[in-house]
Parts: C-alpha cells; structure tokens; sequence
C-alpha cells in the first residue's frame, strides 16, 4: 500500500468523504479540522445526481434520502403577481437511473452524517487543529499546528476550502475572485406547493429561487449585485426583496422573523491550473476550485475529487508524484468546465445579457457529468 496513514486538513464534505474511503480501506486516518467544535448551523444543500452517486459508494445514501427531498425536474416560474409557472424541464440523472437527480437536504445534517461514517469507518476528527505550517519530503508530510504539534503521514490531504492555508502553504498563488453577484440563504418552512426547485429569473434580483429540504423545510435563495451587507439587517433585507415575488414567496417571505438565521455570500471563482500537489501534500474540494453554485456542483466536485484521489491511492501504480499527477489529470477537465460553467452563469446575469444560452449550457455540464467521475 502507497499509504498507512493519512492526514486531512478539513472536517468539511471532500475532507470527510476522503476520509470515509480512505478509513474503510484499513488505512489509519486522521482529520484535523479548525474549529473547536462540529459545525451545526448552515443553511440548505442542492445535492446533484453526480453528488449522490459518491454519497451512494460512501454508504451514506439510506441516511440521506430518508431526511432529505429528492425530485427529478426544475421549474421556471415568472416574476408576476401568482409566480405562474412557465416551464417544468426534467433534470438529467447524472447519478444513473436508480438515483434521483437532485435531493436537498439541511447542511447540519449531511455534516453529522459525513461525521458518523467517519467513526464509523474508523477514521478520527480532531476539533480545534488548526493547520498553520507544513513540510514535506521524499517519505513524509508533516502538518504543524497553530499549538505547535508536529504530525507526520506518508500524505497529507489540504481539504480546507476557499481561502485554503494548505493551499498557500504550498506556494499556489491564487486568489478567489469575485463574480459580482451575492445570495441571500435562508431556511423557512415548506409551503406544500413547493415540490422541486423553482427559479424565478427577472424581477429585482437576478434570481429569487429555492429547494426543498425536507418534506418540512426549504432553503430560499435571492441573488442579487454582491454588496456589503450587514447580517443584522438580513431578516428586514430577506423579507423585503421576497416580497417583490408571487406565489410560494408570500408564504416564505411572512416565515422570516428577526430571529431567522440568515446568510449572505459573494459568489467566488478560482481553479487551480498546475499540479494539485507539492511533494506528499494533495489538494482536493473548493481549495483547488470554486464556483458560483449555479448548477450546484462545489459539494459535487468536492465529493468527486475525494473519491478518485481514494481510487487512485488504493490501486496505486507508481510512484506517490505519479499517482497525485494521475488524480489531478483525471480531475482537471471535469473541475474546469463546471468552473467555467457556473462563472460564466453568474456574468451573463451581471452583465445583463439576454443572449447567452443558459438551458443549452446546463444540459451541455450535465450531459458530461452523467459519465462517472
Ligand atoms: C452560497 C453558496 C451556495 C452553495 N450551494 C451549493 C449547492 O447547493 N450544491 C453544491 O454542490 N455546492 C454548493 N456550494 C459549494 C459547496 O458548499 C462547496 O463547494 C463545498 O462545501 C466545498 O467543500 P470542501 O470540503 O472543499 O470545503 P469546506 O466545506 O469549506 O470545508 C473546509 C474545512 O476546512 C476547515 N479549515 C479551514 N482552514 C483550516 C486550517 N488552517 N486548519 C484546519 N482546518 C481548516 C474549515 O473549518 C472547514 O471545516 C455552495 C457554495 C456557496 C458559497
């Protein structure tokens, strides 16, 4: 075996899922996550079939779809008075046919899930690790903590996110950038009508869209120009631009009261072009590349980064420079036309083009992620 101990920077969804495969293959794992304790807030996650496949393989899929809600289209609806809808389109499958093609769940849960498989699988999360320093060499990656441990793997896997301190640690100079829109987040209860994802294009914002969660809850999503927004405001914010739209959107607009927990995000952007690693350290998830969640694919590609990098570690042929440059080249293409995708969503909005062939651009993404990863 390549690997008898691994470590990973990060408790989120590529870092556990790598974590899960990695624990379940016998070898010895440990996730050293920076905040003291598990995350429970969060809002609402569009899971895509592409997503549920790797979620299938971890063994998390029985767990998932008894507390989420799956559907299988998208509906357009128009920014009039009654919300009329315009169009119901059926979504792709891109997780295979016994799969739906898109499940929305509450975020806490697909984390305390992901943590149950975790020691389950007997893998090990320590909370309160910061990772502030790394080295590397022919043998080992060591990670050195902001408490000043030292702990030594045969790999060392920066599954950090969008601001990754592995990331810069390893020289890779790239910033995420702005896209110039931002969303409003918010979980409210389920209006009965609201059966899939419905999409409101026009109107004050750019988008005012939702997904249902659970067969009780939603999370509702306003996209406007990325401004600097302050939280306290969000509830009076939320509601305000809410109100603007028809149908469903009365009801959720009168759910949000001042202790509704809201959350406000600029889309970012960035993908990582050379290597994803530098000696025994490997890059995975948002930390090599970002999008706006225009398709919902980060948690997807995340997930996916995570299983390849597993495929290739457990069936290992060559050298560990070899194998990191094989899930890098397996993964490149893929992580890039979602990238792209998904920006290029976000700057038709912002620039206010009218001709650019969103449906088309869609289905084009999925047609490609129905192809396992
Ligand atoms: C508004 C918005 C909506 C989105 N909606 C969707 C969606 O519907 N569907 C979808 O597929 N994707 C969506 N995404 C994208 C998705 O959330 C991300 O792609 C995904 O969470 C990335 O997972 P990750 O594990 O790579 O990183 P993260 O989830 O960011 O996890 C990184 C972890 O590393 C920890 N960490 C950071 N620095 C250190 C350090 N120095 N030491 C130790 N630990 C550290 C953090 O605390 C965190 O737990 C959305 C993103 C945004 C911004």
């Amino acid at each position: 075996m390549i690997v008898n101990k691994v470590g990973i920077v990060g408790a989120g969804i590529a870092g556990m899922t790598a974590g899960i495969l990695l624990a379940e293959a016998g070898i010895d794992v440990e996730i050293l996550e920076g905040a003291e304790n598990p995350s429970l807030s969060g809002s609402g996650i569009t899971l895509q079939g592409n997503a549920l496949r790797i979620l299938q393989q971890i063994g998390a899929w029985d767990r998932i779809k008894e507390l989420g809600y799956a559907f299988d289209s998208i509906g357009i609806r128009a920014p009039d008075p009654d919300a009329t809808v315009l169009a119901i389109i059926d979504d792709v499958r891109t997780g295979g046919p016994e799969l739906p093609a898109t499940l929305g769940m509450r975020r806490p849960e697909l984390a305390e899930i992901l943590r149950k498989l975790v020691h389950e699988s007997g893998g090990r999360i320590r909370y309160g690790c910061t990772l502030t320093a790394t080295e590397s060499d022919n043998d080992t990656a060591t990670a050195i903590l902001a408490t000043g441990e030292r702990l030594s793997y045969d790999l060392l896997i920066g599954a950090d996110g969008i601001n990754s301190t592995t990331r810069k640690l390893l020289g890779i100079d790239i910033e995420p950038r702005s896209t110039g829109a931002g969303a409003w987040r918010v979980v409210v209860p389920r209006p009965t009508e609201i059966v899939r994802t419905d999409l409101i294009y026009g109107g004050p914002n750019y988008i005012a869209g939702y997904c249902p969660t659970s067969d009780d809850s939603i999370y509702a999503y306003i996209i406007e120009d990325a401004r600097m927004r302050d939280l306290k405001d969000g509830p009076a914010v939320f509601k305000e631009l809410a109100g603007h739209y028809g149908g469903p959107w009365k009801e959720i607009a009168a759910s949000v009261d001042d202790d509704t927990p809201i959350n406000y995000t600029w889309f970012t952007t960035h993908l990582v072009e050379g290597p994803w690693h530098r000696g025994r350290i490997m890059l995975i998830g948002d930390a090599v590349h970002n999008c706006p969640p225009t398709i919902a694919q980060g948690a997807a590609m995340a997930l996916e980064d995570a299983s390849v990098l597993v495929e290739e570690l457990l069936g290992a042929d060559g050298s560990m420079d070899q194998v990191l440059l094989r899930v890098q080249g397996r993964r490149f293409g893929r992580a890039k036309v979602v990238v792209e995708s998904s920006t290029q969503l976000v700057e038709w909005m912002v620039e206010g083009r009218t001709d650019g062939d969103v449906p088309g651009l869609i289905h084009k993404v999925a047609l490609m992620l129905e192809v396992p990863a």
